[in-house]
């Protein structure tokens, strides 16, 4: 099984992606993540981009399908998309690429998520993603995953996570119509604790925990 998870930024998509594959085992493909480990190496494509997520716009569509074609690789069952597709056009390349089973959907009210966003932490080293006060991590500052730094990214911070919403209301949102049409669209409701947006996209999954 294929999965496609999607919501707007900050609706806990990095943390329930985690959850996914604790359960099933999965391979993630997050676009966010392998855009930043670009920037943090200085690779061609770190130069290309920086200028482009800090401000919390969306990097070209070219260069991110391309990027999740070289992820995608020897590799056609048990991934689980975070963050791609963000665009109709990603969308529809990726359903040439690949078979996806399930477009989940995690919806959280802008309001929600420009509260949420003020405490949201980032390991600097692996990516895993904390809250100050709705999933700290077991030592402060410390991420709880790989020991390394926690720090706020720079599109975390409030005006450009505006600046996200807007360009995920107006380039992302006209997905789930897509997967809709498709048959394969679920939809969860992501602004309650994190224990029950988990239990709920898990049902959502077919598995009841
Ligand atoms: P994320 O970690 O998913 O919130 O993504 C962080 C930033 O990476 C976004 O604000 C975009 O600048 C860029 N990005 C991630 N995924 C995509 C994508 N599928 N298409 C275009 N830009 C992306």
């Amino acid at each position: 099984m294929n999965i496609v998870l999607m919501g707007p930024p900050g609706a806990g998509k990095g943390t329930q992606v985690e959850n996914i594959r604790e359960m099933f085992g999965k391979t993630i493909i997050s676009t966010g993540k392998l855009l930043r480990e670009a920037m943090r190496l200085h690779t061609p494509l770190g130069e290309q981009i920086t200028e482009v997520m800090d401000r919390g716009e969306l990097v070209s569509d070219d260069l991110v399908i391309e990027l999740v074609r070289e992820e995608l690789k020897g590799k056609s069952d048990s991934i689980i998309f975070d963050g791609f597709p963000r665009t109709l056009k990603q969308a529809k390349v990726l359903d040439e690429i690949i078979r996806v089973d399930v477009a989940l959907f995690l919806s959280v009210e802008d309001e929600a998520i420009l509260r949420r966003m003020d405490g949201r932490l980032t390991c600097l080293d692996c990516g895993a993603v904390f809250h100050k006060e709705y999933n700290p991590p077991k030592t402060e500052g410390i991420c709880s995953n790989c020991g390394g730094k926690l720090g706020v990214r720079d599109d975390d911070k409030p005006e450009v996570v505006r600046n996200r919403l807007k360009i995920y209301h107006a380039q992302t949102e006209p997905i789930i119509q897509y997967y809709q049409n498709r048959g394969i669209f679920k939809e969860v409701k992501g602004s309650e604790s994190l224990e029950e947006t988990t239990r709920r996209v898990f049902a959502a999954l077919g598995v009841q925990v």
